[in-house]
């Protein structure tokens, strides 16, 4: 895992309660997303060298998560049975915030680490969603809510686990469904052990310390695909994908980001540019929004491979570093009254293209399956006979609507993306830095070319039924040492299931 410049400061688990909610009132009475941002990075990062169980298969995010339940807990003084409880209800709400799902409303309103409501005016006097959703970004104020619960100040109060009676007595499942209010209250009791043991071996590192910069998730590969309603990744480098991506995750709020545009003479002709667009960029808060978005870029600038960022009027650029930002009157942008060539209403930040020191062209890791889940239905399997194949199945076949997206399994180099005229139609191959080749048949329309660089993840083009089909489908083939082998199984060692 590639590691932030930012510094991995311990602060120790010292927060009380009342100091959360001296931070949180400001931060809602006019305080700026960047403040939000900072209460919302915990203190809670630990060393999990010692007693880690083997077992858990939790990413180091998700045990800083635990380990902040465990903390809160603790500091509520409900102690570790309460722990338990917590961190099986977010092990089942978000997968410990690892869900990338949990990061926006869900049908229900919820949102978060432990899928809390972002109704208006629940959690502080007057809050719009919005406001609400940026309050509940903050794993520990969930957590802290889960515990205690919380009253508005119109002296309503959102019941937590301290208000369940007898909620000692209860087994864990019983006490995160009354807290809850579940449907189902047997999803909790399966992730009981991994969050008793999780909780034992916190017991045992009380003064565990902090090697990890915490927000890992900012640049790293975990990203989840940018979502298409905000975003299209089609033809953006390396380096434009992770920025793209890394807004989306860290940002919630963003609805819009910009990337390719053919034709455009500088970045965004190339794929080597990203628009973040601002909501309300012409309040308070949409310009603190940008003005955050802006200092990250700059901050991360090597990591993400940054070239220049420009906003408000200002760009600052890594070859002029040191004068760092300079008005846009001084030349090299638009300093005009047109918002959206002035950067008022975006931030734009030009990237080299596969130059971030953690390029996801380059990262074996973070495979994902061609369709996203739900989307589709395995129509056939490897090695099955049929009289469409000449002898067996050489692939996985997942069935899917005509213009279904597609997505690069792994990481690595398109090295052929045409129409074959033959069994396969518009196919596709992808080569990863290890050699694997992976096949994507049957393609209604191809959006990769050739020698493009991909991230996992990326859109590569639309299900289809061109070749030998006899209806849409993805017909994937994987190839390891130019042999073909089960997609299936492949998949399964890549943690993936198909
Ligand atoms: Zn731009
Ligand atoms: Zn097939």
């Amino acid at each position: 895992m590639k590691l932030l410049a930012t510094a991995a400061v311990l602060i120790g688990f010292v927060t009380a309660p009342v100091l959360i909610l001296a931070i949180l009132v400001p931060m809602i009475a006019g305080g700026t997303q960047a403040d939000q941002r900072q209460s919302a990075v915990p203190g809670a990062c630990k060393n999990w060298d010692a007693d880690l169980p083997a077992t858990s298969g939790l990413t180091p995010r998700q045990l800083q998560r635990a380990a902040l339940i465990y903390d809160t807990a603790l500091e509520v003084g409900l102690g570790p049975h309460a722990a338990v409880v917590g961190i099986a209800t977010a092990l089942r709400e978000s997968s410990l915030g690892a869900d990338p799902r949990s990061k926006r409303p869900d049908a229900n309103h919820n949102i978060g680490l432990f899928q809390q409501r972002i109704l208006p005016g629940w959690h502080a006097d007057g809050t719009t969603i919005s406001e609400n959703m940026e309050i509940l970004l903050d794993d520990r104020y969930q957590a802290q809510v889960f515990f205690q619960g919380h009253t508005t100040t119109n002296g309503w109060h959102i019941p937590g686990l301290a208000d369940i009676p007898g909620w000692q007595q209860l087994t864990i499942a019983q006490a995160a469904q009354k807290v809850q209010v579940s449907a189902l209250p047997d999803a909790y009791a399966k992730h009981e052990p991994a969050a008793s043991a999780l909780v034992a071996a916190l017991a045992k590192n009380p003064n565990a310390t902090v090697n990890d910069p915490c927000e890992p998730h900012d640049l790293s590969l975990d990203c989840p695909a940018t979502p298409n309603s905000i975003g299209n990744e089609n033809g953006q480098t390396p380096d434009a994908v992770r920025a793209m991506r890394c807004v989306a995750a860290k940002w919630p709020q963003i609805r819009t980001i910009g990337g390719l545009r053919p034709g455009d003479p500088r970045d965004h002709g190339t794929g080597r540019a990203v628009d973040v667009m601002i909501p309300n960029w012409h309040t308070p808060t949409g310009h603190a929004l940008g003005t955050e978005i802006a200092a990250w870029a700059q901050t991360n600038a090597t990591a993400l491979g940054v070239t220049y960022v420009i906003w408000d009027r200002k760009i600052w650029s890594v070859a002029h570093a040191g004068k760092g930002w300079r008005d846009c009157s001084e030349g090299s942008c638009y300093a005009g009254p047109d918002p959206s060539a002035a950067h008022l209403d975006h931030v734009h930040v030009s990237v080299a293209g596969d130059q971030g020191t953690d390029s996801p062209a380059t990262s074996a890791s973070g495979a994902v399956l061609p369709i996203d889940k739900g989307k589709y239905r395995i129509s056939a399997h490897y090695g099955q006979p049929g009289t469409r194949w000449a002898t067996r199945h050489t692939g996985l076949d997942f069935a899917a609507p005509t213009g279904t997206p597609i997505r690069a399994v792994t990481a690595g180099t398109i090295i052929s993306a045409h129409n074959t005229h033959g069994v396969y139609g518009n196919l596709t191959k992808i080569r990863a830095t290890d050699g694997t080749e992976t096949w994507y048949a049957h393609q209604s329309r191809i959006t990769a070319h050739e020698g493009q660089r991909v991230a996992a993840g990326q859109n590569i083009g639309e299900v289809g039924a061109s070749g030998n089909a006899s209806g849409p489908h993805l017909h994937l083939e994987v190839r390891t040492n130019g042999r073909t082998t089960d997609p299936l199984v492949w998949l399964h060692n890549k943690g993936l299931q198909p």
